[in-house]
């Protein structure tokens, strides 16, 4: 079983995705956790270049390549073999978050970056994909409570409702593949809503 976490800044996705496996582990299952970018040792090299803060902002495309090739070492050397010895495979972030802020906010065409996501995966696509849906206003206000001061930019916050659209349009085309949640709902309550999901397609 693999289950993907997806949302904007400051949704929850890492608090859920360990709630969930606490709960899987208590029931005996093996799970293992884990998240983009940045799992792989190549990974975490890719993210640093990612999201260094003092960084220049690197072009859309050479972006998406680079998530994408993440996305690659994550699928082949963490992903694909957990599943393969039984583990349930639980990650915060995949290649909807690329759909999203690649595609949707950065404005690369969404069909080229599916592609080129299916490419860097070999097709493999969660069971079900819970999408912690925030208003940007909301979790950028989080995110600048755990640490960060900038100022929230004009220009930010539109780019961030557009990723905020581009996840709930691609919910919205497979309403089978996901569980939208409303994130201003409570910690346990979020997690209840989980479980059910995931009793409903738990194997065995
Ligand atoms: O989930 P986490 O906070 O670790 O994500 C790090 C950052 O990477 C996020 O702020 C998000 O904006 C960015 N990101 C992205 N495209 C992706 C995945 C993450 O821009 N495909």
């Amino acid at each position: 079983l693999f289950v993907a976490f997806e949302g904007g800044e400051g949704a929850g996705k890492s608090t859920q995705a360990v709630k969930l496996a606490a709960w899987m582990r208590m029931a005996g299952q093996q799970c293992v956790v884990t998240r983009e970018p940045g799992a792989t040792p190549a990974g975490a090299r890719m993210r640093g270049i990612l999201l260094d803060p003092r960084g220049d902002k690197l072009s859309s495309r050479a972006e998406a390549l680079l998530y994408a090739a993440d996305r690659a070492e994550h699928v082949s050397t963490v992903i694909r073999p957990a599943l393969k010895e039984g583990a349930v495979v639980v990650t915060d972030r995949y290649v909807d978050s690329s759909l999203a802020y690649q595609g949707a906010g950065r404005e690369l065409p969404v069909e080229e970056i599916r592609w080129l996501s299916g490419w860097a995966t070999g097709e493999l696509r969660p069971d079900l994909t819970v999408l912690l849906d925030i208003d940007p206003q909301v979790g950028l206000a989080r995110v600048r409570q755990r640490g960060a001061t900038d100022r929230l930019e004009d220009e930010e916050v539109t780019f961030h409702e557009r990723v905020r659209d581009g996840f709930r349009t691609l919910a919205d085309a497979d309403p089978d593949r996901y569980l939208v949640i409303d994130a201003n709902s409570g910690e346990e309550d979020i997690a209840t809503q989980v479980r059910m999901r995931i009793a409903r397609i738990m194997p065995g």
